[in-house]
């Protein structure tokens, strides 16, 4: 077994640092959280780490436009469109199944059954309903301005409104505090009895993030019609592919950085954790349904579907994936992973090119198995540790919000937290509960962006498969013995 495991590590070097690095970077980080670093030397201590996000964050553009485009451009019409809706129905049934798992799961585990809560905070929250995000999510597939896609996504914004019956505006306390971030301003805490009642007005607003969706249908849309423009589309096809062969030059340059970059990565997000909530046991308990739902979906489920579809052994081609997973771990982000997904497919599972360069951008932006299952595991939580009994209309709810709100999710650290106010609200939970769960949220994040990734990797080999016989290239179902060099 020594020795096995000794060549394994010789073969796959890259694989064993990365994987050393995030012991190094745990142990580190939990060394160092008992020293008080101040958060000057925090952020000294963590640029390494954030080197590390901002260069695979750089390559997302580029990659994601130039795989699309010269992708898309050199296939058949009909091709395309098999390959489309083959790929969008998979990717939906198979978030379906992963929020069954994990409503099943969490009635059966029950974590959060015997809390004591205030049921009266039931109710009172944020009212963004489901057409709101449904809205925004069509909003972000048509973007306005390309360029302003590559750094903001349209998020509606909830503007609290509150709402005090006129004639008992007499405070019994005023508390004047000023605001140390503005020299006029002043921050005034009335208390009103009764209380007054928080409304919540949606606004369309934007958040700081690169809208990946607007810009996944914007160049599939141009690859389409530069395939149809036949010569005249040449030339700018050829720009994309040169694009996409430097990019993939800096990906297996810029590997060789990573493990160095994920000890900071994973030990500068320890030093910044927070203490767990009061709930302690339940949110144990809580993390542990979450964690077999993720191990039933992505280590079972997932790869007996591959097997299913494509008769081939799951285990040897998610071999090919680890590096991408270890890197999905350390960075808790899918779209910054994609790089390295992209090169593990094309290199050690050998899937066709023009089938990865269309499923893997597609499903970093809206399949997203591991985040739905949590979103439908901690929906149910929270109603658990509420005391609230949920009906089987409620349950059905849950599953189909969880689905939509992990489409709408960017692939970026803890963006599932965000998208499940959307849930929550569906079902008249207070989505200020999110905070029971923010302790080990981020934990979390990286096991369900681990499946996440392998959930994209999986679908491009069955996807892959499928279509055999229109890219007769895709799916060898080999793997490179020294697969992550
Ligand atoms: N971090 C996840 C991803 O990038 C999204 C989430 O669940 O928060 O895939």
């Amino acid at each position: 077994l020594v020795r096995n495991v000794r060549d394994f590590c010789k073969r796959n070097g890259l694989l064993t640092l990365s994987v050393v690095a995030v012991i190094t970077g745990c142990t580190l980080g939990f060394m160092l959280r008992g020293t008080q670093l101040s958060s000057q030397a925090k952020i000294y201590f963590s640029f390494p780490g954030e080197l590390l996000m901002r260069m695979l964050k750089m390559l997302i553009l580029p990659l994601i436009t130039s795989s699309l485009m010269s992708g898309l451009s050199s296939m058949e019409s009909k091709a395309c469109c098999r390959m489309g809706v083959l790929t969008v129905t998979y990717y939906l049934w198979t978030t379906f199944i992963a929020v069954v798992v994990g409503i099943v799961l969490v009635i059966i585990i029950k974590p959060g059954v015997g809390t004591e809560m205030d049921s009266n905070r039931l109710g009172g929250g944020p009212v963004m309903t489901s057409a709101d995000a449904l809205l925004d999510l069509i909003r972000n597939m048509v973007p306005s301005n390309l360029i302003e896609a590559t750094f903001q996504q349209y998020k509606t914004d909830l503007i609290p409104i509150l709402k005090v019956p006129t004639r008992t505006i007499t405070p019994n306390f005023v508390y004047v505090i000023p605001d140390d971030s503005d020299p006029n301003g002043r921050t005034v805490y009335l208390e009103l009895t009764p209380p007054p009642e928080v409304m919540y007005k949606t606004s369309p607003g934007s958040s700081q993030q690169m809208n990946v969706l607007g810009i996944v249908i914007f160049s599939a849309t141009m690859g389409l019609l530069l395939g149809r423009m036949g010569e005249r589309g040449a030339p700018l096809v050829n720009v994309c592919q040169c694009i996409n062969e430097c990019v993939m030059k800096i990906i297996n340059a810029a590997v060789w950085y990573f493990p160095f970059g994920i000890i900071f990565l994973v030990a500068g997000k320890i030093l910044d954790m927070q203490d767990p909530s009061t709930l302690g046991r339940k949110l144990g308990w809580y993390g542990i349904t979450v964690l077999a739902g993720l191990f039933v979906h992505g280590l079972i489920l997932l790869p007996l579907f591959y097997f299913i579809l494509t008769r081939k052994n799951p285990f040897s081609y998610i071999r090919g994936l680890l590096q991408a997973m270890v890197i999905a771990l350390a960075t808790s982000s899918s779209s910054a992973t994609l790089p390295i997904t992209m090169k593990c497919l094309l290199e050690n599972c050998h899937v066709d090119r023009q089938i990865a360069r269309f499923v893997l951008p597609v499903g970093a932006t809206i399949n997203m198995d591991g985040t739905a299952l949590y979103e439908a595991v901690a929906a149910i939580f929270i109603a658990q540790v509420n005391d609230y009994e949920l009906d089987f209309g409620q349950l059905v709810t849950i599953s189909i919000t969880a689905t939509a709100a992990s489409i709408g999710a960017a692939g970026i650290p803890q963006a599932g937290l965000v998208t499940m106010v959307i849930v929550l609200t569906s079902v008249g939970l207070p989505p200020d509960d999110i905070t029971l769960i923010v302790a080990i949220d981020w934990i979390l994040d990286r096991f369900r962006t681990m499946i996440n990734v392998l959930g994209d990797a999986l679908a491009a080999g069955i996807i892959g498969h499928l279509c055999r016989k229109d890219f007769p290239l895709s799916g060898t179902g080999k793997v490179k013995k020294n697969f992550c060099q």
